[in-house]
């Protein structure tokens, strides 16, 4: 198993550059919401900072790509270690899985976790009157349906997470 403690910091330091990588490109690239995700710019547990998808390249088997399906998560996936310390570690570093259980919103994303105590004010400080008023002036692709859906995204996308 992977070192974590000397992984962390280089992990958070990579994360944190994707972060905002993806933050940019979600104001340039068409951004929607589908069956299982809701990818609106802002609406995004990725684009508040406080959320990232982890997997441990160790544990990835040579010649495999990196997926992100439940499988590679589960007992008997090459990640199943990593989740069983996930399990153990999440909470001590303040980290819970938003995505754990499928609630009929967002896709069940084990590898999904969120720091708790940015991203819980991010989510109590998030309406649709905020989203609205954050897209203002931008040129969000969409919008113009997004719009009236937000109270509905909000409840089945954004609101409906596990909370343990
Ligand atoms: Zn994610």
């Amino acid at each position: 198993m992977a070192n974590f403690t000397v992984s962390d910091h280089y992990w958070i330091d990579k994360a944190g550059r994707l972060m905002r990588l993806l933050w940019r490109q979600a104001h340039a690239v068409r951004q929607f919401c589908t069956g299982q995700r809701c990818l609106a710019p802002g609406a995004w547990r990725h684009h508040w900072g406080t959320d990232l998808d982890i997997f441990d390249p160790d544990l990835l088997p040579a010649g495999a790509r990196l997926q992100l399906t439940p499988e590679e998560y589960l007992p008997g996936g090459y990640f199943a270690p990593l989740t069983r310390w996930l399990d153990r570690h999440l909470a001590d570093y303040g980290f819970f899985r938003p995505y754990a259980h499928d609630r009929g919103g967002v896709a069940v994303e084990p590898w999904h976790i969120s720091y708790r105590p940015l991203a819980d004010r991010a989510a109590q400080a998030l309406t649709p009157a905020v989203l609205l008023q954050a897209w203002r002036g931008q040129e969000v692709a969409g919008s113009a349906w997004l719009a009236p859906q937000l109270a509905y995204l909000f409840r089945r996308y954004i609101d409906n997470i596990d909370k343990e």
